[in-house]
C-alpha cells in the first residue's frame, strides 16, 4: 500500500514508522539523541554534505536531527500534504523561521489584523529594526489587492483568527496573492492540521504550534513548519541553519507519540467543545459566541465550506458589561484551570485582555465591548463542564449584583 494515497487518519498511524531490521523491530521510532554525526570514512562525509548542500533531507550534524526528528517530519508533511516539514523550538519561532526566510530589507508584508498576538511583538521587535515592513489589514473587509505593493512578498493570516475564530476565505485570498507572486503562510493551529488544508487551499506554507494538539499532553514546546515545494525548502532550510535552531529528540519523539491519536482526540474535543457553545449560546449571561460549528456564527458558511471539523476552543462575550465579570466567573470555575497556550487534554479558560480584541478590525465593530472568555474544552466530560459552567455564571451573578 502506497501510504501516500492512504487516508489521513491511516497516514497519522503510520507514516515514519521505523524500517524492521534482520526481521523485526520495535513499533516506535527510538530517540535518537546525540550531538555528533559519525561517517564510515571521509568519502561517506563528503557525500552525505554534498547530498545536504543539493537540499536533502540528510542529517551531518546532531542539530539537523536525526531518525525521531524525520519521522515526525514525514508524520507532519503527510498530515499537511507537504513537500517537507521542518521541526522548531516552538510555535513562535516557528513563525519567526518563516518571516526572516521570506522577507528581506525593504520588502512588504500583509498581515491578517486578527492574527495570534505575539506576531506583532516580533514585528516590533525584530521585522521593523532590519527594515521589513508589515502591515496589517482586515482579512474579510477589506480589498486584497489594492494593498499588494511590487515590493509585497508575503501574506500571512491565520484562519479561524486567535480569540475570536473569525474564518477567513484562503482560496480567494491566496488566488489574489499568487496573480501578484505573493507568498502566502498559513497559521494552521486551531485545525491541527486534521480539520484544514492550507495547502490544497492556496497557501505554500503552513505553519502549526504543535505545542497546541499535535503534541496534546500539554507536555513540550514545539513548531513546525510545512511547505509546498523544494524550493521553498531550500529557502527555510538556509534560514534555519543560519538562526541555529534545534529541537531536542525527545520533544519530537512526545509530539510524534501525540499525533498518532490527534484523530481521536480532537473529535472528542469538537464534540465537547459544540456541547459547550451551544449550551452557551442559550444562556442569558451570554452575548454572543465565538465558534464557527455553530450555526448562527458569520463564519459558519466558509467554515462549512473549507474545514472538516472544529477544535476545542470556544470564547463568548459575556451580556453583562462589567469589566470584573470574566476575572469573576474564571475565579469560580473548577475544572478549568488559569492557563494559556491549548491544545492538551484539559480544560482551560483565560480572559481574552481587551488590548489583544482592540487590534482585530472583527472585534473593533462589533456592538458590545463586553470582557470575553476564552475557553479550551479539554476531554473531561461535558456534563461536568457544562455544571461547572453554569456554577460559575451563578456566582458571577451574586458577585455582581452583591457589588452593584
Ligand atoms: C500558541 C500559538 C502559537 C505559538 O506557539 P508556541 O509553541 O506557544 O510558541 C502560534 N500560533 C497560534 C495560533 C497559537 O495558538
Amino acid at each position: 500500500m502506497s501510504l501516500d494515497l492512504a487516508r489521513v487518519q491511516t497516514r497519522l498511524v503510520h507514516a515514519g514508522s521505523p524500517e524492521l531490521k534482520d526481521g523485526s523491530g520495535p513499533v516506535n521510532v527510538p530517540v535518537v539523541r546525540t550531538s555528533t554525526v559519525r561517517f564510515a570514512d571521509t568519502a561517506a562525509h563528503a557525500a552525505l554534505n554534498q547530498q545536504r548542500a543539493a537540499g536533502g533531507r540528510v542529517a551531518t550534524y546532531g542539530r539537523h536531527g536525526l531518525d525521531t526528528h524525520q519521522a515526525l517530519e514525514e508524520t507532519v508533511a503527510s498530515l499537511e500534504g507537504g513537500y517537507r516539514t521542518v521541526l522548531a523550538p516552538s510555535g513562535l519561532s516557528a513563525i519567526v523561521l518563516v518571516l526572516l526566510a521570506t522577507l528581506a530589507p525593504g520588502e512588504h508584508a500583509l498581515v491578517a489584523d486578527s492574527v495570534y498576538s505575539p506576531v506583532r511583538r516580533v514585528d516590533q521587535a525584530l521585522l521593523q529594526r532590519y527594515g521589513i515592513e508589515v502591515e496589517y489589514f482586515s482579512a474579510t473587509k477589506d480589498d486584497l489587492e489594492p494593498l499588494i505593493r511590487p515590493n509585497t512578498r508575503l501574506l500571512y493570516l491565520e484562519s479561524p483568527s486567535s480569540l475570536l475564530y473569525e474564518v477567513l476565505d484562503l482560496p480567494a485570498l491566496a488566488a489574489v496573492a499568487r496573480r501578484h507572486g505573493v507568498l502566502v503562510a498559513a497559521d494552521n493551529t486551531w485545525s491541527g492540521g486534521l480539520y484544514y488544508q492550507p495547502l490544497a487551499l492556496g497557501a505554500h506554507i503552513s505553519i502549526q504550534a504543535a505545542t497546541k494538539y499535535l503534541a496534546g499532553h500539554s507536555d513540550v514546546m514545539m513548531g513546525v513548519v510545512t511547505v509546498d515545494s523544494a524550493e521553498l525548502a531550500k529557502k527555510i532550510g538556509v534560514t534555519y541553519d543560519a538562526l541555529g535552531l534545534s529541537v531536542g529528540a525527545d520533544d519530537a519523539y512526545l509530539t510524534l507519540r501525540g499525533l498518532r491519536t490527534l484523530d481521536v482526540r480532537l473529535a472528542r474535543h469538537q464534540e465537547n467543545a459544540l456541547a459547550v457553545a451551544q449550551y452557551l449560546s442559550r444562556h442569558d449571561d451570554v452575548a454572543r459566541v465565538f465558534y464557527p460549528a455553530l450555526e448562527q456564527d458569520p463564519g459558519h458558511a466558509l467554515w462549512q465550506r473549507d474545514f472538516s471539523g472544529a477544535s476545542g476552543l470556544v470564547s463568548f462575550a459575556f451580556q453583562h458589561p462589567d469589566a470584573a465579570a470574566a476575572a469573576r466567573f474564571i475565579d469560580a470555575l473548577r475544572y478549568f484551570s488559569i492557563g494559556a497556550s491549548w491544545g492538551g487534554y484539559e480544560s482551560l479558560a483565560l480572559e481574552a485582555a481587551p488590548a489583544r480584541l482592540a487590534e482585530h478590525s472583527h472585534w473593533q465593530d462589533g456592538t458590545n465591548k463586553q470582557s470575553v472568555v476564552r475557553l479550551h474544552i479539554g476531554l473531561e466530560s461535558p456534563l461536568d463542564l457544562i455544571d461547572d459552567l453554569e456554577r460559575a455564571f451563578t456566582a458571577t451573578r451574586d458577585a455582581l449584583r452583591r457589588s452593584a
